[in-house]
């Protein structure tokens, strides 16, 4: 499979952790920090140079000049989310996206107040959205509205969620949910839920962090409100990596929409006449703060560029191929004390798989680690795995599982 492999070659542009013994790690944890291509040095090089050779002037005369620099990722990170333009900016990080957009976008009233979120969503959107809450003076335990698996089950079933919403529809505000959820790995159908709950009235943002760069997104044809991801993950920009936010196009010229403002964010026309008045770009650009940070832009160039080379629907094909091998293989171990708790289904997931431990036995992922893996333990009992197609082969697949073997033997 992996001498089939069209995207193999693609390995070769990471650097891939070694193990002690010299050997390539299995790195399947491409979900939390995607690996470094090697060509991110030169690009951050490259302007620690033009700072050197040209200080402010770099704004203008660098090679990549500064002044429009995030401009530079605009269509690539568009691509990567299946947005136009004019809806994809790249800007700050993602929890403080979150809560710029919430800002613009959650406007509760005294009867539609609530916030529909995953129970068990990733912590910071739920303290982001809490936090909200409180800010607009309305109780937690009141406005925050869980959806939770049934008793028994580990996945949102589709219904549940309908009903949910259906059911609550008159008093909920803002529906914000994972587009991938980070502990189960299931993938929920964006188109349906933005319907459902705009037929109820409801705005609905997604939090992209463990889908873009994983599935495949068609942001704009699914009609959600907005969006917000981060780059560290499957987008390979590094630690703490510059984020995207998406704004659907009938929200980019609705200017009285309330937001809260900074310089980048006014009209690039007039920005340097330092007017007292802040006149917002359209689009999604309007919601920039600051002059961005150029060493992170780079960095996210040298991934964007390499998945622009492999190309996104490549990717999600092999992704299928590779998370369907493991997942073969781990049915094929026939051991009762792990299961896999990630959809079964490959429409409801992207490429990681959750690995549930009987008992919670943190031993066995100890054992696996020990052998060269590099996956997570997420509490309480979940061991996550997910084999990227930019940089994992079939053979990392098939060396895991047989390592997951031998240490439950
Ligand atoms: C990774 C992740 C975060 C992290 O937020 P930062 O602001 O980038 O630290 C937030 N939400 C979700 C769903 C995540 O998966």
């Amino acid at each position: 499979m992996d001498l089939d492999d069209r995207l193999k070659q693609f390995r070769d542009e990471f650097y891939i952790p070694k193990q002690s013994n010299g050997e390539d790690a299995i790195y399947f944890t491409g979900n939390s920090l995607g690996l470094q291509p090697k060509t991110t040095k030169d690009y951050i090089e490259q302007e620690l140079k033009d700072w050197e050779t040209l200080g402010v002037e770099g704004h203008f005369k660098a090679k990549n000049s500064w002044m429009p620099y995030h401009e530079f990722l605009t269509e690539q990170m568009a691509n990567v989310v299946g947005a136009k333009l004019s809806e994809t900016v790249v800007m700050n990080s993602l929890t403080v996206n979150l809560h710029l957009l919430m800002v613009s976008f959650y406007r509760p009233t005294q009867t539609r107040y609530k916030i529909v979120i995953e129970a068990g969503a990733f912590p910071s959107d739920q303290y982001a959205a809490a936090s909200q809450i409180k800010f607009h003076g309305f109780g937690v335990e009141d406005a925050l509205l869980e959806l939770a698996p049934r008793v028994g089950e580990n996945c949102l079933r589709a219904e549940d969620i309908e009903q949910t919403i259906v059911e609550n529809g008159d008093s909920i505000a803002l529906i914000l949910l994972g587009g991938v959820n980070y502990y189960t790995g299931q993938k929920f159908d964006f188109q349906k839920i933005v319907e459902i709950g705009h037929a109820q009235g409801a705005v609905v943002g997604f939090d992209l962090a463990h889908a873009a760069g994983n599935v495949e997104l068609n942001l704009h044809d699914s009609n959600a409100d907005f969006a917000a991801w981060c780059s560290y993950k499957y987008l390979n920009a590094g630690p703490g990596g510059i984020a995207g936010v998406f704004v659907h196009e009938r929200h980019g010229e609705a200017f009285d929409l309330p937001r809260f403002a900074g310089w980048w964010g006014h009209d690039k026309a007039t920005r340097f006449f330092m007017d007292k008045q802040f006149v917002p770009m359209p689009g999604a650009e309007g919601w920039q703060l600051s002059n961005p940070p150029i060493f992170q832009l780079a960095a996210l160039k040298a991934s964007l560029d390499v998945f622009e080379a492999a190309g996104m629907k490549n990717l999600i094909e092999k992704s299928k191929r590779l998370t369907g091998y493991l997942e073969f293989l781990l049915n094929d171990i026939h051991d009762e004390r792990i299961s896999v708790i990630t959809p079964a289904d490959e429409k409801m997931r992207g490429c990681q798989l959750s690995i549930r431990v009987k008992d919670a036995d943190k031993n066995l992922f100890k054992a696996v680690s020990d052998k060269g893996v590099v996956a997570d333990w997420r509490e309480p009992d979940v061991i996550r795995v997910a084999p990227v197609p930019l940089y994992n082969s079939f053979s990392d697949v098939y060396k895991f599982a047989l390592i997951l073997k031998n240490c439950l033997a």
